[in-house]
């Protein structure tokens, strides 16, 4: 199977040969500008030292810092950092915020941790990067198993170590800590404004539709929530471990605070069948939301697919050729970096208050988020019905368009262009 990184590529060069753009140019945007990888040793509460790997891949800064999450997973390598890191200065582009792309992560099961393991790893990966990250050089956010407590003790270690404390270098905090109202749920109410306006362009509605969602935590969980209140119904869920189904619709509140208090749905007690943990991606449904990780519609799931339309709230999870065949059976799919691109664009938003000493209302952030999310999805919708091509190379097409007009500008990247420097 193609590796996250090479898919990215490929699609990439799909889009460029779409666009008529040179070789060059494309190997440019492709290739990240710096990738750093680091050791994350911790004294264990057992005594014994651990010595985890961890990575940051800043990706592209030609339209302004690095910005992406940090993912804690047992899975996470350089190949899928990369990858990570390149979509989001694809997703920065296709929703125009004047950020780039960067990506981190550290190889871990989290919940193989206690409580202070995870704050000293959290604070030895901070002292590993500080040098390179900063509120105008890269600004890291939480991804797949970090959250709001994580990025607090991040921007605490940057402040104590560079003796610039400042709550601008990392977002997602909690709203103590200078986080932003609306955050939390920010990547699956970005991905409720793209699916509407999808199905409006069809004259469709949310109300009514079965919708399926693989993965129960911040983007599927809230995107369960988001969905019910409109009138849908969440016929199937999973999280890793398993699967869930009821025709009369899951209660999506009661199934979200679950899994907030730190549940299992293979320990929840409720009127439901369990179903296989795949079989909630073939359910029958009109909408199929991916929200957990990378490459998990292949061709075979793919080609067993009910929905209508994917809306890809997880980044990569459907692979070249489950694409491929979701494509040729007239499957609409939201691609990942239109899709879930709300979280960095009320990350933008965090950003923004703290370094202008501002605190937005929900109603402000929701608001200001609906209108870049709809003018993304004009933009790309534009651009697909122009060149008659799907909604992902559509939206490459776009960010392509985006980022090579800002390399010409500042060929050099962000930090040639940024006014401030820390
Ligand atoms: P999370 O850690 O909050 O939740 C991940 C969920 O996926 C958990 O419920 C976990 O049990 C489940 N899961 C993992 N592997 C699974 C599998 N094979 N089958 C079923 N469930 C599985 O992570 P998150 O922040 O919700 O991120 C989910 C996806 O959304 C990732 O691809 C992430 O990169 C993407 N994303 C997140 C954000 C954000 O702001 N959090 C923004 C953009 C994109």
């Amino acid at each position: 199977m193609t590796s996250p990184y090479q898919h990215f590529v490929e699609t990439l060069e799909e889009a460029g040969r779409c666009l008529g753009v040179s070789a060059d140019l494309l190997r440019r945007i492709a290739t990240p500008e710096r990738v750093h990888t680091v050791s994350v040793p911790i004294k264990r509460t057992s005594g014994a030292w651990e010595i985890y790997a961890g990575y940051r891949v800043q990706h592209n800064s030609a339209r302004g810092p690095y910005k992406g999450g940090i993912r804690f997973h047992p899975q996470v390598n350089l190949d899928e950092v990369k990858a990570l890191a390149a979509w989001m200065s694809m997703k920065t582009a296709v929703v125009d915020i004047p950020l780039g792309g960067g990506k981190g992560g550290i190889t871990v099961d989290p919940h193989s941790l206690d409580d202070a393991e995870l704050e000293a790893l959290t604070r030895m990966y901070t002292n590993r990067i500080h040098r390179d990250i900063g509120p105008y050089v890269d600004i890291p956010a939480p991804d797949v198993n970090t959250d709001s407590r994580i990025m607090d003790w991040l921007a605490n270690e940057y402040g104590r170590l560079t003796g610039l404390p400042t709550p601008a270098v990392v977002t997602g905090k909690s709203i103590s800590a200078g986080g932003s109202e609306g955050r939390d749920t920010a990547t699956a109410q970005g991905g409720f404004f793209v699916l509407q306006s999808a199905l409006e362009a069809n004259g469709e509605s949310l109300a009514g539709k079965r919708v399926a969602i693989q993965g129960f935590g911040n983007a599927g969980a809230n995107f369960a929530k988001l969905a019910s209140q409109a009138g849908a119904l969440v016929v199937a869920a999973s999280d890793t471990s398993g699967a869930i189904a009821s025709e009369q619709g899951l209660p999506a509140s009661d199934l979200a605070q679950f899994k907030a208090e730190g549940g299992r749905f293979s320990q929840m007690n409720g009127e439901f069948t369990r179903i296989g943990p795949e079989e909630v991606l073939t359910y029958t449904a009109d909408i199929l939301v991916p929200s957990a990780l990378e490459d998990q519609l292949s061709r075979e799931i793919a080609t067993g697919v009910t929905a209508r339309y994917v809306l890809e709230l997880a980044n990569g999870p459907t692979t070249a050729d489950g694409d491929a065949v979701l494509e040729q059976r007239d499957v609409v799919v939201l691609p990942d970096i239109l899709a879930n691109a709300g979280g960095v664009v009320v990350s933008y938003f965090e950003w923004l208050q703290n370094v202008s000493l501002e605190r937005w209302s929900g109603n402000q952030v929701r608001t200001q988020l609906a209108d870049v999310m709809k003018n993304a999805f004009e933009a790309v919708a534009g651009i697909k019905s122009a060149r008659s091509v799907s909604y992902r190379l559509a939206a490459y097409c776009l960010a392509i368009q985006r980022i090579s007009a800002a390399m010409e500008t500042h060929p050099m990247g962000a930090e040639s262009a940024s006014p401030v420097k820390t």
